[in-house]
C-alpha cells in the first residue's frame, strides 16, 4: 500500500490559480480557495500581493494585441490579488473546469464564476490553462523559497 508510487505513475501537475483584486475586494477569497481545498489538491504557494504593471503584462503577454488588454491591465493591477499553487493529478485541467467559463453568463453553475461573477472583464479568477503554463506561471508570481513542497495526511484518503 504505497499512495505515492501510485500517484507518481500518473501525472502531477501544477497550476497557478489566482484571485483577482475583484474577488479580493468582494470578499470571495475564503470560498475561492475552499473550492480547490475541498476538491482535494495541494496548495504548495500562497500570499496576497500587489501586482506591478509590467508583471501583468508578462503574464497576458500572449493578449497583447487584444483591444481590451489595457483594461485588462488596469483590472489585474487595480488592487491586490492572491497568488496560488496548487498541486494534483490532472490539476490545471480539473481546476479549468472549477472555475468556469472565462465569460460567467455562459458559465455552468456550481462553477466559481458560474456562481460568483457576471462580466468577462470581472471573472474573480485565473487558472493555467496547462500543465507547461501552470509552471511557467507558478515561476513568474513566486521567488524561490515562496513554494512549500509538503506531504498532506489526507493523501491515502483521496488516491488509492
Ligand atoms: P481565461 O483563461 O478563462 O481567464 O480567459 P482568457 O485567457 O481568454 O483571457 C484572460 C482574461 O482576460 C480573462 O479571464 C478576462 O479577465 C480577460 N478578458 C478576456 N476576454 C475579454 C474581453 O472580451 N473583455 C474584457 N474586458 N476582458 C477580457
Ligand atoms: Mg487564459
Amino acid at each position: 500500500f504505497l499512495p505515492h508510487l501510485v500517484a507518481s505513475m500518473e501525472e502531477v501537475e501544477q497550476t497557478y490559480i489566482m484571485i483577482k483584486p475583484d474577488g479580493v475586494q468582494r470578499g470571495l477569497v475564503g470560498e475561492i480557495i475552499s473550492r480547490f481545498e475541498r476538491k482535494g489538491f495541494k496548495l504548495t504557494g500562497l500570499k496576497l500581493f500587489q501586482c506591478p504593471k509590467e508583471l501583468a503584462e508578462e503574464h497576458y503577454k500572449d493578449l497583447q494585441s487584444k483591444p481590451f488588454f489595457p483594461k485588462l491591465i488596469d483590472y489585474i493591477t487595480s488592487g491586490p490579488v492572491v497568488c496560488m499553487g496548487w498541486e494534483g493529478v490532472g490539476v490545471v485541467a480539473s481546476a479549468r473546469k472549477l472555475i468556469g467559463a472565462t465569460n460567467p453568463l455562459n458559465a455552468e453553475p456550481g462553477t466559481i464564476r458560474g456562481d460568483l461573477a457576471v462580466q468577462t472583464g470581472r471573472n474573480v479568477v485565473h487558472g493555467s490553462d496547462s500543465p507547461d503554463n501552470g509552471k511557467r506561471e507558478i515561476g513568474l508570481w513566486f521567488k524561490e523559497g515562496e513554494l512549500c513542497a509538503w506531504t498532506a495526511v489526507q493523501e491515502p484518503w483521496l488516491v488509492e
